[in-house]
């Protein structure tokens, strides 16, 4: 099967932030993700980080882009920084089986391996804690989809397999979503296989139903 290439990208926003190292952690492995599976994104990356480098030169009169790499780095937590600086320049291999890079520090690495939790029928989830914000795994049975929810912060969210459509478009593996605080969306999805997705959130989800509020604390979402 041909390699599918990723039609949601990353912003020019996020990408600047990403490169600078300033994006909260939770978006910023959601963003590596992505990265890992998008070869336009990389090329993109790199222009910023130039731009980025060359910029900090201006200020600091360092001669080169790498150190303003290099700099930008060091304002990162160690375990971060290796995890993250690298994760996405070392994935030209794209293993549908295998949970892209940045993702394995939080859950491993082969799908078959995952300890799902159970959400909801047809739904599970699971969670890990980082600096600041929630990444979350979610898999959802084709046809299914989540209540229609808004975000207290900032969400990324990258699909692994399957797909899903919502309000801004159909998502297929590699694809990435932004939503800010603004927005909300519907996400059901597609047929065929379940759909996994990983979301970096900075803040929880907000529910417009009653009864998905209520049941909100028992999932910590
Ligand atoms: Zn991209």
């Amino acid at each position: 099967m041909q390699a599918m290439t990723p039609r949601h990208h990353l912003g020019e926003a996020t990408l600047l932030s990403y490169a600078a190292g300033a994006l909260p952690v939770a978006l910023a492995i959601v963003a590596a993700t992505h990265l890992s599976l998008c070869a336009s994104c990389r090329r993109q990356l790199r222009l910023a980080e130039r731009i980025g480098g060359g910029l900090m030169a201006l200020q600091t009169g360092a001669p080169s882009p790498a150190g303003a790499r290099e700099a930008m780095l060091a304002r990162l937590d160690e375990p971060f920084r290796t995890r993250v600086a690298d994760a996405h320049e070392a994935l030209p291999i794209d293993d549908p089986h295998a949970l892209p890079v940045p993702l394995h520090p939080y859950f491993g690495r082969a799908f078959d391996a995952l300890h799902w939790r159970w959400m909801a029928p047809g739904m599970y989830y699971i969670r890990a804690r980082v600096d600041r914000g929630t990444l979350l795994l979610i898999r959802i049975a084709p046809g299914k989809g989540l209540p229609r929810h808004g975000h207290h912060g900032d969400e990324l969210t990258c699909v692994l397999q399957g797909a899903y459509d919502d309000e801004f478009g159909h998502f297929r593996r590699g694809d990435l979503a932004e939503l800010g605080s603004e927005e909300r969306h519907k996400p059901v999805s597609a047929a065929g296989v379940p759909c996994i997705c990983v979301g970096g959130l900075t803040g929880g989800l907000r529910y417009e139903s009653r009864l998905a509020r209520a049941a909100q604390p028992l999932f910590g979402l």
